[in-house]
Parts: structure tokens; C-alpha cells; sequence
């Protein structure tokens, strides 16, 4: 089998991938905030461990893999958006105009996500369908001593776990000192964290042993990972934004639950995203979202490539240059893998990405691949770097977008010839179409061009631009 080797945050150290149980490999990356649309940053860890989640499948079988990505549905933006609604007039219930901003906003995720190339994690649970689990392990942290209960809201107590901050590597000192950390009057320790706080009644809340409340946002990724893929797993990935404070409560919430289990063997953490060599940030006018570059018809495809050609754990700059480059390659190797059947995995590709996601690496192989005229070779490591599916996309199609040039130009031709009732253009272009390999349809509906037998893109692209010149 092959051997993956990945670096873990938490050693420190490039490390064989040795699963805990192979015949259900668990992976948990940390999902969306649900409250707007994706900008580019929040499409990196989604790539990065789509790689990771595609390598895994073809090493150990795709019924062998459980991938969970949790979706935050409690939000105090996702709150806001639907009271702005309510109080524009919007009918329904305040707890339904939040569900809907919820679903609306899933939608949008899976859309853009869709459109990048990543495949769905095998569960999303929402974290409004896991508030039980959330408070049974608030209740046993409070219980073994780990929490307490202050002026309406549980809070956990980091002095209670005395490995707090090994993940990054920081002492608790470092910690406030660096920190943003929310001062409450009510907390032992100014790192304590909530695990549970109050609503408002025109907020959401759930009953609980502490009156009515929300969870707060750490203790999610603890108790779904926990319910759906059991106290120890393999990989846990997220943006290295997260490793302090999010995955630091993660794993203290979860040792101290849980004591005698490992929960997350392996983590893994990608680097930010920069644009044109910036941080991306409001302020600078360069930020935006997945959806506008789509929709500005960047295709997802070179979005996807251009994110793979920088290595998961240094900072990647999205620049307008690199995505050029990155359409014009992707043209090139569709041409070359065609219409050919995928062929053997090449190793090498394999290779480079079981060594920590060399991705990089991988697109280096595809170039000789394409040098090589491996069309099957080609065709299979596009499939496992996610850049193609079944089909070349449509954008990259140059047979398809030829052949819908010369279906409009035919339909101009015959209604011209339907007026003079001279049918020689129209029978001069029927036989350059035939010529091509192209079987024409025309009927009262209109006209449909086939790819027959020897169909040729290129003879198409030969035909004359202009219907006149026919003449
Ligand atoms: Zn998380």
C-alpha cells in the first residue's frame, strides 16, 4: 500500500499516515460560518483537504473514508441578517427567517464548492441538529471539574488542563498576552472560554441545566466530531487561524471529556491566502468572493489549479497573472487528454502527493505527462487532482464551443436562403460540416450538429468567419 506521509502541527514532524482503523480512515475539518457567501480564503481549506480526502479514497478505497465538515448554523451574523429581515417586513418567525439565512447561505457553499472541483464531505452536520451531544459534554466537563457554572454562562477552565496551548506551542502567559481575550468580570482565568451562554428571548436558545442558552462556538467541532466519528480519529485540518484558540479548546474540551482517548491523532493546518501579494482585507479593496470571480468567468477549474500550484503550509497568492497561466495550461492538457479512457494512476503523482500533499509536485508530473503525449496517463491525474471529471469543461471544449459557432452560423445561413430561396451557402456549409466529421440535423426546430465519426474540431475552426464570404 501506498505510504502517505503527512506533517503534523501537533509533533511537529512529517509523519507516516498510519490509520487508526484502515478500513475507516476519519477525517474532521472545521466548515463555514454560515452567514455570507465564501470569499477566496475559505476556499483553501476546502481544496487542500479535498486533495487530502481524494488521496486517502484512492489509497484506501472510497467506502473506507469518513470526511466530516461541520456547518455553524449559530450565529450572532447569521442572527443580525434575519432581524434586519424581520424588521423589513419579511414574514415568518425570527427562528425560521435564521433557518432560512442558514439554508440560503449552505446553498451558496455548496454551489461555489461544487464549482471548485471538491467533492462533498461524506457528512455535514448542522450544529443546531448536535445541541443534545453539546450539552451532555458540557455536563460531563462540569462534573469531572473541568468547567464552571458564572453568572449564566459555563465556562471552561483552562488551569484545569495542564497540556492547554501544546498544539501551538504557547504558554498560557504568551497567550493573554497575545490574544484578543474577551475580559469578563466572572471568569477564574482570563483564557477560560465559554462553553455555553445565555440568549436573549428574541435570540435563539435551547433549554438547559444552566436556563435557556446557546452553545458557544469551540464546543461544536468537540461534540460532533465526537458523536459522528467516535472519542479517537485520524486527521483534524483546518486554517492555521484556527489553531489558537479554536483548536486549542477543541483539544482541551476533548481530553478532558474523554481522558483515556487520543481524539485527533494527526492535525493539519493550511496557510492564509494573499491577493497580488497583500493580505486580503475589505480595507484594501482587494477582497472578494468565490462567487464573483466565477461569475466574472474565471472558471473554477483555474481557481483550483492556481490554489494547488503553492503548497498547503506556505501562503498562497492569488494573482490574475497565475490564473492566465493556469486556463491556458489547463486548454492545453484537455486537448492533449481528450477523449481518452483514464488510463494506470501514474506513481509519480502519487507519489509526490502522499508526501504531505505535494501538490505542486503533482501538477509538475501532469506536465510531463502532457509532454510525453500520455493522454490515459494525463486523463488519470487530472481525475485525482479533482481538475476534471467525466468531461472536458464546457469553457475548455474547444470541439463543443466550435460546434455551437457553427450551428448559429448555419441557422443565419438558411434563414438568408429561406428569403432568396438560393440554398448553395447553405449546402456549401452542410458539406464543410460533413468534411469535418459533423452530421447535420435540420428539422422545423432548428438545427443540431452531431460529433460523428472523425469529427475534427480544427476543420471547424477552418470554416470561413464570415456567412458573405461563402459567396
Ligand atoms: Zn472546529
Amino acid at each position: 500500500m501506498t505510504e502517505i506521509r503527512l506533517w503534523n502541527t501537533k509533533t511537529k514532524a512529517k509523519e507516516v499516515f498510519s490509520p487508526i482503523d484502515p478500513d475507516d480512515v476519519r477525517m474532521y475539518v472545521c466548515g463555514p460560518t454560515v452567514y455570507d457567501r465564501a470569499h477566496l480564503g475559505n476556499a483553501r481549506p476546502v481544496i487542500v483537504f479535498d486533495v487530502l480526502f481524494r488521496l486517502l479514497r484512492h489509497v484506501y478505497g472510497e467506502e473506507n473514508v469518513t470526511y466530516v465538515r461541520n456547518i455553524t448554523d449559530i450565529d450572532d451574523k447569521i442572527n443580525a441578517t434575519a432581524q434586519k429581515r424581520k424588521a423589513a417586513g419579511a414574514e415568518g418567525t425570527l427562528e425560521h427567517l435564521i433557518h432560512d439565512r442558514a439554508d440560503e447561505t449552505i446553498h451558496w457553499y455548496h454551489q461555489d464548492m461544487d464549482a471548485l472541483g471538491a467533492l462533498r464531505p461524506t457528512i455535514e452536520p448542522r450544529a443546531t441538529q448536535h445541541i443534545g451531544t453539546m450539552i451532555a459534554m458540557i455536563q460531563d466537563l462540569v462534573e469531572k471539574g473541568h468547567a464552571y457554572f458564572a453568572e449564566g454562562h459555563v465556562l471552561f477552565a483552562v488551569d484545569s488542563y495542564a497540556d492547554y496551548g501544546t498544539l501551538s506551542g504557547r504558554t498560557v502567559e504568551d497567550m493573554i498576552a497575545g490574544a484578543r481575550v474577551e475580559v469578563a468580570p466572572f471568569k477564574r482565568n482570563p483564557m477560560d472560554f465559554v462553553l455555553w451562554k445565555p440568549s436573549d428571548a428574541d435570540l435563539p436558545g435551547w433549554d438547559s441545566p444552566w436556563g435557556r442558552g446557546r452553545p458557544g462556538w469551540h464546543i461544536e467541532c468537540s461534540a460532533m466530531s465526537y458523536e459522528l466519528l467516535g472519542p479517537a480519529f485520524d486527521i483534524h485540518g483546518g486554517g492555521i487561524d484556527l489553531q489558537f484558540p479554536h483548536h486549542e479548546n477543541e483539544i482541551a474540551q476533548s481530553a478532558c471529556a474523554h481522558p483515556s482517548e487520543d481524539f485527533a491523532r494527526l492535525w493539519m493546518h493550511n496557510e492564509m491566502l494573499q491577493v497580488e501579494g497583500r493580505k486580503m482585507s475589505k480595507s484594501l479593496g482587494n477582497f472578494f468572493t468565490v462567487r464573483a470571480l466565477l461569475d466574472q468567468g474565471v472558471p473554477g477549474e483555474v481557481i483550483r489549479f492556481v490554489f494547488l500550484s503553492t503548497h498547503y503550509r506556505k501562503p498562497m497568492d492569488w494573482t490574475a497573472e497565475k490564473a492566465r497561466e493556469a486556463e491556458a495550461t489547463l486548454r492545453k492538457w484537455y486537448r492533449i487528454a481528450g477523449a481518452a479512457k483514464p488510463g494506470d494512476m501514474p506513481n509519480a503523482l502519487v507519489a509526490a502527493l502522499s508526501d504531505d500533499l505535494n501538490t505542486h509536485g503533482a501538477l509538475a508530473e501532469l506536465h510531463r505527462l502532457a509532454g510525453e503525449g500520455d493522454a490515459a496517463g494525463l486523463r488519470a491525474g487530472l481525475a485525482l487532482l479533482g481538475l476534471m471529471d467525466d468531461r472536458i469543461p464546457l469553457w475548455a471544449d474547444a470541439g463543443s464551443a466550435a460546434l455551437t459557432a457553427a450551428a448559429e452560423r448555419l441557422t443565419d445561413a438558411r434563414e438568408q436562403a429561406k428569403a432568396t430561396m438560393n440554398f448553395a451557402e447553405v449546402d456549401r456549409l452542410k458539406a464543410a460540416l460533413a468534411e469535418a466529421g459533423v452530421e447535420v440535423r435540420m428539422s422545423r426546430e432548428g438545427v443540431e450538429l452531431l460529433p460523428a465519426e472523425g469529427f475534427d474540431p480544427a476543420k471547424l475552426e477552418a470554416l470561413p468567419e464570415d456567412p458573405t464570404e461563402w459567396h
